[in-house]
């Protein structure tokens, strides 16, 4: 799942990063080349500007689609699981998504609150040596 996730970045991620984080997407294209960007932190912020873009408009569907739909679009056009394309949406949307602050990786919030913000990987590096 991680490997997947850390693929680079699409042109059209490219596109919705660049309006959502105000950085000129020539500087956001060179940084994903060069494999520099948080991928993971990024479509985190892109699929929830996606949920939230489809919110607003089957607000108007009356009825006829649901939050489900969202999801299912989603997971197919990020090819994630619903479960991860789930999480995202709803964690993320309620400010509970947490990144490993040494490798990016996605991090439980209890997690998080446990090592003070890294993965059980990096937090691992800090374990003294016998
Ligand atoms: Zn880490």
């Amino acid at each position: 799942m991680e490997a997947e996730i850390k693929e680079i970045l699409r042109e059209k991620d490219l596109l919705k990063a660049s309006a959502i984080y105000e950085i000129p997407i020539d500087l956001l294209r060179r940084m994903n080349e060069q494999g520099l960007l948080n991928v993971p932190r990024i479509k985190g912020m892109v699929i929830r500007q996606d949920f939230l873009n489809y919110k607003r408009h089957i607000a108007k569907s009356k009825g006829k689609f649901g939050e489900s739909e969202i999801l299912v679009a989603l997971s197919k056009e990020y090819n994630l699981s619903l479960r991860d394309v789930r999480n995202m949406a709803y964690k993320n949307y309620k400010g509970k998504m947490c990144f490993c602050k040494m490798c990016g990786v996605r991090i439980s919030v209890s997690m998080a609150k446990r090592t003070g913000g890294v993965c059980t990987r990096c937090n691992a590096e800090s374990l003294p040596q016998f």
